[in-house]
């Protein structure tokens, strides 16, 4: 067996250092099963490393999903099916799209990895969730070395959840997303800061690329930039609550911001939390949350995964001893 002796630190936006026995690139579906009959085990899946907290040696071969293509394969008046290979960069399809007058991700503009992770954890931002275009996937059986397409009902997407993160994790390489987009797009700029961005950019009949640029801009002023302070975006995902947990927290903290899911459901911005409980701009060291965006850890230098985790925790147990909610990561924990 293969010692543990490739470094992952370059393969994740947090920089975690850690080993596995290898980093095999796959650039094909037929890469995929040759790797499979050399029967390497474990074998686990990596795209742009952006949504993973590394926090030991992976004692396993790491397939890196280079799997690229962009094409039509199908069209009418309406819309375009769209097929994409899983180890496309996510922003480059945005533009790809806007570049083909197609909507529905300019939303999720510069969102960063790959696009086979983005049905893996349903990815959304400003409104928007990548299911709203998904039509289908194609995926390997890592065990069986069979191919099988899921449709969107076979998914199960959810809130930053499907399928993938659940009942079959780990078990399927997803080589490609197929997306249906429109040619007559619906924008959707409900979310406060796009409109505001568009008003100051005086743009009265926004296009989808202007859009796509409201989104980038607001981006780039607010989240840190991976590539200078290492982190994975949100590290936790919005607490989903009761109502009667909102009018309990109103009662000590009026100025709670909520946003309604259903008649009964409402969902907590997880920065908010994390602020009024006092962890905005804390660290511990190196891990730390970023001082404009409470919801963002980010490592400053040498943080290691379980530093990470042990910083998290203290978070959760803040935020819990304030608020009774536990927040739940939205990161996979490696
Ligand atoms: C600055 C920043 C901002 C972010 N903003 C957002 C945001 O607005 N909205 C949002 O939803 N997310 C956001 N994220 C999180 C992240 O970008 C997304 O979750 C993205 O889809 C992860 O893609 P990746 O290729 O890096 O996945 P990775 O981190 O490489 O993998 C994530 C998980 O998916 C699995 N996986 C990856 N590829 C495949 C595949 N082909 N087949 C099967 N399993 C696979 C991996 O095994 C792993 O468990 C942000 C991250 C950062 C760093």
């Amino acid at each position: 067996m293969t010692p543990l002796r490739s470094e992952l630190r370059d393969f994740n936006t947090m920089r975690m250092q850690a080993k596995c026995r290898s980093v095999i690139p796959v650039f094909s579906e037929q890469d995929v099963f040759d790797v499979l009959v050399q029967e390497l085990h474990p074998l686990k899946i990596i795209g742009g490393g952006s949504n993973i907290l590394i926090t030991k040696d992976q004692d396993a071969y790491i397939l890196k999903n280079e799997i690229k293509g962009i094409e039509i394969i199908d069209e009418d008046g309406d819309n375009a099916l769209v097929k994409v290979g899983a180890g496309e960069n996510w922003h480059l399809l945005v533009l790809w799209t806007i570049s083909h007058g197609l909507g529905g991700i300019e939303n999720l503009a510069l969102i960063p990895g790959c696009v086979g992770a983005a049905p893996m954890q349903n990815i959304g931002a400003y409104g928007v969730e990548q299911e709203s275009v998904f039509h289908s996937l194609q995926a390997i059986d890592l065990v069986e070395g069979t191919t099988k397409t899921f449709y969107k009902e076979d998914c199960k997407f959810g809130y930053r959840e499907s399928i993938f993160k659940n009942e079959v994790k780990g078990k399927y390489i997803i080589t490609h997303v197929n997306y249906l987009f429109s040619k007559h797009p619906k924008l959707n700029t409900s979310y406060g800061a796009i409109n505001q961005k568009l008003q100051e950019k005086q743009v009265d009949n926004p296009t989808i690329e202007d859009v796509a640029h409201a989104v980038i801009e607001i981006r780039q002023s607010k989240l840190p930039d991976p590539k200078i302070i290492p982190n994975t975006g949100s590290f936790f995902k919005n607490p989903v609550v009761g109502i009667d947990v909102l009018e309990s927290i109103k009662v000590r903290f009026p100025s709670v911001v909520s946003y309604p899911v259903d008649e009964k459901m409402v969902k907590i911005p997880a920065a908010w939390l994390i602020q009024h409980a006092g962890y905005k701009g804390m660290r511990h060291g190196d891990a730390a949350t970023h001082e404009n965006h409470a919801l963002v850890l980010v490592n400053h230098g040498n943080a290691t995964g379980n530093e990470m985790l042990s910083f998290a925790e203290i978070i959760q147990n803040g935020v819990e001893d304030k608020f009774g909610i536990r927040l739940v990561p939205e990161v996979n924990i490696w």
